[in-house]
């Protein structure tokens, strides 16, 4: 099954996307917000969901709310991480729920993945081009969430990802469904000699790196690495659900960095339910 949209939510115009096999292999809620359904204004019109971006703190909080209730999470129980473009994963229990939910300030400092095996905590990054990853264990079960730009990709952040699953968890990578989601696609990411080396001392996808070469400038497959990555770190391919969708390419849809620099994030949020008693 491919990644799905889904909309028409009674208590607002929310528009969001969700990885429909991990979804569905157990007790486990997974969405990616899109532009859709929110009241943020300008350049961060309309469902922004990054208080660190410029936009009005109120208007953000209003927003994850309307995007973490549809997708059936408490939005006061949210974890947000500062995101550094390292590899550095955190371990979340019940005990944080609420850090970085209403200011950036409370956010896990340092970090750019966030695990969890307790139920009702919804772990979210934000992204505006770099890639997020969904990763779930139904077997503890268990729950991740990476955020995986270039340079997390070349230093290892999926792999430390499933690393730290593993040694907190006992999660077996061959288990885990994971979902790759929208992010700039090969399309529109255009990078320097740097990136392209980067990558390739990385050994990952040496021929996914540079796609096509004009001049200095190379192409390259985040997503497409990302996937690499997860095969590399054991999860199977076929356990790996890609969205094609690029982020720069669909302005009405997708907020890009790369495209339009001041603008709003999209939210990743996974989170494994509480089962009923
Ligand atoms: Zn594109």
């Amino acid at each position: 099954m491919p990644w799905q949209e889904f909309a028409g939510f009674p208590e607002s115009d929310i528009a969001m996307l969700r990885p429909a096999s991990l979804c569905a292999a157990g007790p486990v809620q997974a969405a990616f917000s899109t532009r859709r359904g929110g009241v943020s204004q300008g350049r961060y019109a309309s469902l922004n969901m990054g208080l660190h971006v410029g936009d009005r703190p109120e208007d953000v909080v209003e927003n994850r709310r309307r995007f973490l209730s549809a997708a059936g999470m408490e939005p006061a129980h949210m974890v947000a991480a500062e995101q550094v473009h390292g590899d550095i994963p955190c371990p979340v229990d019940a005990g944080m729920r609420g850090r970085g939910a209403f200011d950036a300030a409370s956010a896990l400092p340092g970090v750019d993945a966030l695990l969890t095996d307790a139920p009702g905590v919804p772990l979210t990054l934000y992204f505006a081009d770099c890639v997020p990853v969904f990763l779930f264990d139904p077997c503890r079960p268990a729950v991740a969430v990476a955020h995986a730009g270039w340079k997390g990709l070349a230093s290892g952040v999926i792999r430390n990802t499933l690393a730290a699953m593993r040694r907190h968890y006992h999660t077996q990578p061959a288990d885990c469904r994971a979902a790759v989601g929208p992010a700039i696609g090969p399309c529109c990411y255009e990078v320097g000699p740097e990136v392209v080396t980067a990558i390739g001392n990385a050994g990952i996808g040496s021929e996914e790196t540079a796609l096509s070469q004009k001049r200095e400038k190379h192409r390259i497959d985040l997503p497409g690495l990302a996937r690499l990555c997860l095969v590399a770190s054991g999860v199977p391919e076929g356990s790996i659900e890609l969205s094609h969708d690029c982020t720069a390419c669909r302005r009405e849809r997708f907020y890009s960095f790369r495209r339009d620099r001041t603008t709003g994030r999209m939210a990743a949020a996974v989170m494994l339910e509480i089962s009923a008693p």
